[in-house]
């Protein structure tokens, strides 16, 4: 039966088997790998995938697409949203750190990025099909126009890369956008800092992203009473992301 791509789903379904080949032969996956797919949808990605692995986890929240995923017997089946699947329990079934896949759903990729920021120890790495613009921001370097919240919380804990550009002709339906591939690998001995107290302070100083920090995050670090030496006379894109670190964790020495 023919599925109709649901807009609410965030489904645009990876069509160019060249596209679908750079990206199986990125992620190589070996046999018995604990190998997790987000949003198999039709499995354009899936079938190569399960070719190399033997076996695949795959989550999908779209009801007829899980149900036609579960007729295969490689594959397991998780009928969810993925923003409640709890994957550290699933790495610990797995008795082992996750490779997680998938051509997301653009709609929610920042909601699923923080998500998995959570469970970084239990996963070895991820690759993602995501809209370009998104991409940019997760690898942007300090002084660059995409360099924002994004990029300080997701590089701080791991390691990432932008693997290959896809225009929209590659999917069906097409989206409107451009996407990009991105390979993230935690980072073995991140910072020990306060998830959300990070989160605050990044969000305060780019809050005014063309003033000096002084305005935002000086204010914010004198309501706490703080006496770091800091230098707030500098914009928040200036900043790389081990001095925001470095702050944090002079906040908060011992966090949890
Ligand atoms: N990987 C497929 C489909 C990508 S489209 C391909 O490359 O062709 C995005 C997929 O994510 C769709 O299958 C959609 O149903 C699924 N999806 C959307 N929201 C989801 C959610 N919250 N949790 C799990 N899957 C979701």
């Amino acid at each position: 039966m023919k599925h109709i791509a649901r807009k609410r789903f965030g489904q645009h379904f990876l069509a160019d088997p060249a596209i679908l080949d750079a990206i199986v032969d990125a992620i190589d996956p070996k046999p018995g790998e604990p190998l997790v797919e987000i949003g198999p949808g039709l499995g354009a990605m899936t079938n190569p995938l399960v070719a190399r692995s033997g076996a695949l986890t795959v989550i999908e929240l779209d009801r007829d697409l899980a149900a036609r995923l579960r007729q295969r017997s490689a594959l397991e089946v998780i009928e969810a949203d993925v923003l409640r699947v709890d994957f550290r329990a699933l790495a610990e079934r797995k008795g082992a750190a996750l490779r997680i896949v998938g051509n997301l759903p653009y709609n929610i990729s920042s909601p699923i990025l923080f998500h998995l920021l959570e469970v970084a120890d239990c996963v070895r790495d991820q690759h993602f099909m995501l809209q370009k613009e998104v991409v940019d921001r997760m690898v942007a370097a300090p002084a660059t126009a995409a360099y924002g919240r994004l990029s300080v919380m997701l590089q701080w804990r791991y390691a990432m890369e932008w693997l290959l550009d896809v225009p929209p002709e590659c999917f069906n339906p097409p989206p409107r956008v451009d996407s990009a591939v991105v390979r993230m690998r935690p980072i073995e001995s991140p910072a020990a800092v306060d998830a959300a107290l990070l989160s605050e302070l990044v969000r305060v100083a780019f809050s005014q992203r063309r003033k000096l920090l002084r305005h935002s995050l000086g204010r914010w670090l004198e309501a706490r009473g703080s006496t770091s030496s800091f230098d707030l006379h500098r914009r928040a894109e200036e900043v790389p992301v081990g001095d925001y670190l470095a702050l944090a964790q002079e906040l908060d020495p011992k966090p949890r």
